[in-house]
C-alpha cells in the first residue's frame, strides 16, 4: 500500500450497511425522509493527508478508476469545507487507499469524506470539537456523520441526524460485491416510480431490530432486517436475486441489499459459516467477489499522525458567511 510515511496523517474509516432502512415520501427538497439503522462493518478505506502546494487527490485500489480525482471527490470536498471554515486554502494532498466498493451502497465516498476531515483536522492542528466535526459531516452528506461515529446508529431526517445504538455482540457478514455500481439518486427515482400513487407512511425505526442489535443475537437480527430500497435496487439489477439465492442456499441466516445496492449483505451465524457462504458465493459466479466482515466496526480513526510540525496554511480572507464561528483558528 502506497503511503506517504513520516509526514502525513492517515485515517481509516469503515463501510456501512443499513440493517434497517424505512423510506418515506419524497420531501419538497427532493430528499426522502428516512429511518435508517446503520451498522459499520470491517471493510475500510484509508485516507492520508499530506501538506501540498494545492489540493490534489490520488487513489489506489481495485475500484480506483471509478473514483473522481477532482473537486467532486467527497474527500476533497471535506478538506475544502474545513479549510474554508478557517479562511485558508486547502493545500493538501489526499491519497485514498480504497477497499470499499464504489457506488456499492456501502457509503465509501462518505467514509472518505469523514476520513479526510479527521486527517486534515489533525494535519492542520485545528482541534475542531467532535460536535463541530459531526456538523461538518452532516453538511457533506447524509451518510458522512455515521462514517465518523461508526458502531451502530439510527439516522433520521435524510439519514444525517444520528443517535448511537448499543450493540451486544459481534455479527458476522458476507458481502457480495457486484460487477459495477448503482447510482443512489437513480435508485431513489426507481423507488418513487414503484410507489407512485401509493400512500407512504412516515418512516419508523423497528424496535425489534434495535433489540436484536442490543442483544447481539444474529437469529433475531435475521428476522428483522429490512430495506425499503431493496425492491427498487432489484428492479434495476434483477440478477441480484440469483446472488441472494446462492447465499441463502449456502446457509446464510438472511440477506439484504445494502442501502441503494448493488452490494448484497448476508448475515451468518459465525466466522465458520461466513467462510462457507463466501466460498459458495464465489463459486456461484453470481457476484464479482465475496468478502467476509464483522460488525460493529469503529468509526473514522487516526492510524498514523504527522511526525513533523505541520504549519497551518497562510490565512486567506473569505466572504463573511464562510468565516469560522465556534472553531478555534490554528
Ligand atoms: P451511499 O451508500 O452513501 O449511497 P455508495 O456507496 O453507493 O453511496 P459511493 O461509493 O459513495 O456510493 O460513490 C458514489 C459516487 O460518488 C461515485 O460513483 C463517484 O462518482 C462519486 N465519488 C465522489 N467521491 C468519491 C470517493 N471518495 N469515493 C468513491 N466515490 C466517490
Amino acid at each position: 500500500m502506497t503511503r506517504r510515511d513520516g509526514v502525513g496523517v492517515t485515517v481509516r474509516a469503515p463501510a456501512k450497511i443499513n440493517v434497517g432502512l424505512a423510506v418515506g415520501a419524497a420531501r419538497a427538497d427532493g430528499f426522502h425522509e428516512l429511518a435508517s439503522v446503520f451498522l459499520a462493518v470491517s471493510l475500510y478505506d484509508e485516507v492520508t493527508a499530506t501538506s501540498a502546494r494545492t489540493l490534489t487527490v490520488t487513489c489506489e485500489g481495485p475500484d480506483a478508476d471509478k473514483v473522481p480525482l477532482d473537486r467532486t471527490n467527497l474527500a476533497a470536498q471535506a478538506a475544502e469545507l474545513l479549510a474554508n471554515r478557517h479562511s485558508f486554502s486547502p493545500n493538501v494532498h489526499l491519497h485514498i487507499a480504497k477497499d470499499i466498493p464504489v457506488a456499492g451502497g456501502m457509503a465509501g465516498g462518505s467514509a472518505d469524506a469523514a476520513a479526510a476531515l479527521l486527517a486534515c483536522n489533525a494535519l492542520w492542528r485545528l482541534n475542531t470539537s467532535y460536535e463541530n466535526l459531526l456538523a461538518l459531516c452532516a453538511e457533506l452528506g447524509s451518510d458522512v456523520p455515521f462514517s465518523l461515529i461508526g458502531g451502530a446508529a439510527v439516522g433520521v431526517g435524510r439519514g444525517e441526524k444520528i443517535t448511537k445504538l448499543p450493540i451486544g455482540g459481534e455479527f458476522h457478514w458476507v458481502l457480495a460485491l457486484a460487477n459495477g455500481g448503482l447510482s443512489t439518486p437513480i435508485v431513489f427515482r426507481e423507488f418513487d416510480r414503484l410507489v407512485q400513487g401509493a400512500d407512504i407512511p412516515p418512516p419508523v425505526t423497528s424496535s425489534p431490530l434495535i433489540e436484536a442489535l442490543a442483544a447481539g443475537d444474529p437469529t433475531a437480527l435475521a428476522d428483522t432486517l429490512h430495506n425499503g430500497l431493496q425492491p427498487a435496487a432489484l428492479s434495476l439489477w434483477p440478477s441480484l436475486a440469483a446472488t441472494r439465492a446462492a447465499g441463502t442456499e449456502a446457509g446464510a441466516l438472511a440477506s439484504l441489499v445494502s442501502g441503494s445496492g448493488p452490494t448484497t449483505a448476508f448475515l451468518v451465524e459465525d466466522a465458520k459459516a461466513a467462510a462457507a457462504v463466501a466460498a459458495a458465493l464465489t463459486a456461484s459466479g453470481t457476484c464479482r467477489m465475496a468478502r467476509v466482515a464483522t460488525a460493529p466496526a469503529l468509526g473514522a480513526r487516526v492510524l498514523q499522525a504527522a511526525s513533523g510540525r505541520q504549519d497551518p496554511p497562510p490565512a486567506r480572507r473569505l466572504p463573511s458567511q464562510d468565516r469560522p464561528h465556534s472553531d478555534r483558528r490554528p
